[in-house]
């Protein structure tokens, strides 16, 4: 007999992942090329070169002993001491490596902090739509998610009125995801100053800290020369969980990190449990390569031009079959509002042969995600299928 928590996760599944089964199933039938898989954020654009050569520089040259071995729960020091630097040099913060915490990913850093601070009961508030693992790592540690609807006319920036009226005494958190997943909408300065504002009244008011904890795995991903507010410039008690599987296009190889400026309330006891947390969940240490390579690759990027591409033919090609879409600033999604039922539409468009992922699996029914990291060429082998479903729609008239 498994644990009740599990039994329920186990029936939850994952939708996402589901229609990746589906996704393959369906290449399997129709051929790989007859199918339009946007379901999975799984980056499609290689990683820079330079992380090849480092990878196999850094297996060449370093002692095995250093490579493979144990270090501190939090990470190398030296690697903590580069990432430091890299931010300081790009925010104007002033970090150390006291304040880096080296983690398996974002999930993994996310579920490092999730423990360091939840009691039982605890609230942690998310703005919806959002990524929908956020209410297992928050079950993880028996807290309590709360969503709140981001929306503030269409434009999915968070509303720090809806924000005030979620506050309660036993809200620990807030979790945002910046640029977003699922919207592709990156929250401004404004936004986030407004949120500030009421959270900075809320811990005067209970008489403890709230908890700003920023998931930036999209962070590098922004187009237009949009700017990606630095959290911990705006809001003392901000915590930051950062990833390279988007950034460098490394999702399998499980590196991040977590940053705990010294400025949070109770930042020493909250280090020193996060590296404590680290270990305990199993993690013990991030990966001790990837470590290494990723000290090595602070400036490269994926590329971003590539992804930008793909966002304008995608939306071009939607808004001209009828579609409304928020045009993305930021990550690789394109969130699409639905003529009817999201799970229907998402229903429908499999019988043309388009895998998008209903708005409900990100707890925002009337839209789906479409992750546009994939290729170019599928994006406008899609274009005819994606105009057929909107005919069937009515927004759109096709000849024959
Ligand atoms: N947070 C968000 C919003 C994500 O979309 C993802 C992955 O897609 C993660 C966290 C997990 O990222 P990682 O692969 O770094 O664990």
């Amino acid at each position: 007999m498994i644990s009740a928590k599990m039994v329920k996760m186990t029936e939850g599944g994952s939708a996402i992942r589901a229609m990746f089964e589906e996704g393959a199933r369906m290449a399997a039938q129709f051929g790989r090329e007859n199918v339009y898989d946007f379901s999975l954020g799984n980056p499609n654009i290689p990683a820079p070169e330079r992380v090849r050569e480092s990878i196999l520089r850094i297996a060449a040259e370093t002692d095995p002993m250093e490579l493979h071995g144990y270090m501190s729960n939090a990470g190398y020091p030296e690697v903590r001491a580069k990432v430091a630097a890299s931010l300081n040099r790009r925010f104007g913060t002033d970090f150390d490596e006291n304040n880096i915490l080296m983690t398996v990913g974002a999930a993994g850093g996310l579920n490092v902090l999730l423990k360091t601070l939840l009691d039982p009961g605890d609230e942690v508030l998310v703005f919806a739509p959002y990524f929908l693992e956020y209410g297992n790592y928050v079950a993880n540690f028996d807290g309590v998610l709360k969503a709140i609807p981001a929306n503030i006319a269409g434009s999915f920036q968070p509303d720090p009125e809806a924000l005030r009226a979620a506050v309660t005494p036993k809200t620990k958190a807030l979790l945002l995801n910046n640029p977003n997943n699922p919207t592709g909408v990156i929250y401004t300065k404004a936004s986030i100053r407004a949120l500030a504002a009421v959270l900075e009244e809320k811990q005067a008011e209970y008489g403890h800290p709230i908890y700003l904890i920023s998931d930036e795995p999209y962070r590098e991903l922004a187009y237009d020369g949009k700017e990606v507010p630095w959290l911990t410039k705006l809001y003392r008690n901000t915590l930051v969980g950062y990833s390279w599987s988007k950034s460098l296009s490394l999702p399998g190889e499980r590196i991040g990190y977590v940053v705990v400026p010294s400025q949070c309330d109770d930042a020493k006891l909250i280090f020193d449990a996060a590296v404590i947390a680290n270990r305990i969940l199993g993690f013990v240490n991030a990966p001790s390569l990837q470590q290494k390579l990723v000290a090595e690759c602070l400036d490269e990027r994926t590329d971003v031009a590539a992804y930008d591409r793909n966002r304008k033919a995608l939306y071009e090609g939607l808004t001209d079959a009828g579609f409304t879409c928020v045009y993305p600033d930021g990550a690789f999604y394109m969130w699409m509002k639905t003529p009817g039922d999201d799970r229907e539409f998402s229903d429908r468009a499999k019988k043309h042969n388009i895998l998008v992922v209903p708005g409900t699996s990100f707890a925002c029914p009337g839209y789906v995600r479409i992750a546009y990291c994939v290729s170019h060429d599928m994006i406008l082998r899609s274009l005819p299928a994606f105009r057929a479903l909107a005919a069937e729609y009515g927004l759109i008239l096709i000849s024959n």
